[in-house]
C-alpha cells in the first residue's frame, strides 16, 4: 500500500515461496495492506506481523521508524500517519513541478503509477520516470534526479524520531530504527539523540539490512549492546522496485520473541 510493486497477498505468497515462516508487512505511513496479506496468510502456516515504517524527521534527514504490531485503530496514530500522507502528496507534486522544468513529466503521470489509496513517494515519480523513458529503471533514478542532492529533491514535513517512537509505544506497537546506517557515517545520531530515542521507548535497531555497511554495523550493534536493545535483519523486499530478495536478511528467533513480549497491542 506504499511503495512495494507486490500486491499484500502476493507478497504473502512471495514469503511462502521464499520458505520464510514469518514475515512482516511495514507499509510507508500505512496500515491499509494488513487486512488482506493476514487474509491470505490464513492455514498457510505462514506468520504475518502486521507492521508500519513510520516518516519521522530529523534536521534535514528523513528517519523510518518501523512499528511492529501497533494498535491499527490508535487515534494519535491514525492521526499522524494520515497528516504524513497528505504531506507526502504535496511535497511529490512540488518535486514533479521542479522536474517537469527540465523533463516530460507531469502529476499525471505520477497518478498513473499510483494505487487508489497508496503512500505517494519518490518510488511513484521513479515508475513514472521509468514509463517516460527517462531512466532506465527505479535505482537509476534514486541515483540521480531523485537523489536528495539531485536539484528536484524536497523534503516533506513529519514528527521527530523521539515523537515518532512514543506514538509507536502509545499505540501499544515495538518501535524499532529501520536502517540506521543508511544515511553514512553518522553525525546525525550521537550519544545524547541515541539516549533520547531510548529514553521515548526505542526498543530495537535493524542491523543486518543491505544498506547498512559493516562499519555501520558494527557501531550500531555496540549501540544495541550498551541500551540493551532487540537487534532484527529485514530484506526491505519491494517486490521488483529494488533488487532486495525476501529473506536476504532474518531476524533472529529469540530476538522476533522479544517483539512479541514487547507489544502490548495487535
Ligand atoms: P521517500 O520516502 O518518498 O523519500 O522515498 C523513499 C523510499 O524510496 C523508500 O521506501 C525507499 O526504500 C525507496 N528507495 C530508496 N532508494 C531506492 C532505490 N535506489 N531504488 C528503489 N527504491 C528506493
Amino acid at each position: 500500500m506504499s511503495d512495494g510493486t507486490d500486491t499484500p497477498a502476493g507478497l504473502v505468497r512471495a514469503a511462502i515461496s521464499a520458505g520464510l515462516d514469518v514475515v512482516a508487512i511495514t507499509d510507508h505511513d500505512s496500515t491499509g495492506g494488513w487486512q488482506e496479506a493476514l487474509e491470505e496468510a490464513e492455514g498457510t502456516g505462514l506468520t504475518v506481523v502486521p507492521g508500519i515504517e513510520l516518516s519521522t524527521q530529523l534536521d534535514f534527514a528523513s528517519v523510518h521508524i518501523l512499528g511492529y504490531l501497533v494498535d491499527p485503530a490508535d487515534r494519535a496514530l491514525v492521526d499522524e500517519m494520515a497528516r504524513t500522507r497528505e504531506e507526502r502528496l504535496g511535497r511529490s507534486e512540488a518535486m514533479v513541478r521542479r522536474i517537469a522544468a527540465d523533463y516530460d513529466l507531469d502529476w499525471d503521470d505520477v497518478l498513473a503509477q499510483t494505487a487508489p489509496g497508496a503512500t505517494v513517494g519518490r518510488p511513484h515519480i521513479a515508475d513514472a520516470l521509468v514509463a517516460k523513458g527517462i531512466v532506465p529503471d527505479r535505482s537509476a533514478a534514486f541515483q540521480g534526479i531523485l537523489h536528495w542532492r539531485g536539484g528536484y529533491y524536497r523534503p516533506h514535513r513529519a514528527p521527530l524520531p523521539v515523537d515518532g517512537v512514543r506514538l509507536i509505544r502509545e499505540a501499544g506497537g515495538v518501535p524499532v530504527m529501520a536502517h540506521p546506517g543508511a544515511r553514512g557515517p553518522d553525525r546525525l545520531f550521537d550519544d545524547a539523540r541515541i539516549r533520547a530515542l531510548v529514553d521515548a521507548g526505542l526498543a530495537g535497531l535493524e542491523i543486518d539490512h543491505r544498506d547498512n555497511p559493516p562499519a555501520a554495523r558494527e557501531r550500531w550493534s555496540g549501540i544495541a549492546r550498551r541500551y540493551g536493545l532487540i537487534t532484527t535483519g529485514s530484506s526491505d523486499y519491494h517486490g521488483d522496485g529494488k533488487p532486495n530478495r525476501l529473506g536476504e536478511h532474518t531476524t533472529a528467533a529469540e530476538q522476533y520473541q522479544r517483539i512479541l513480549e514487547l507489544a502490548r497491542s495487535s
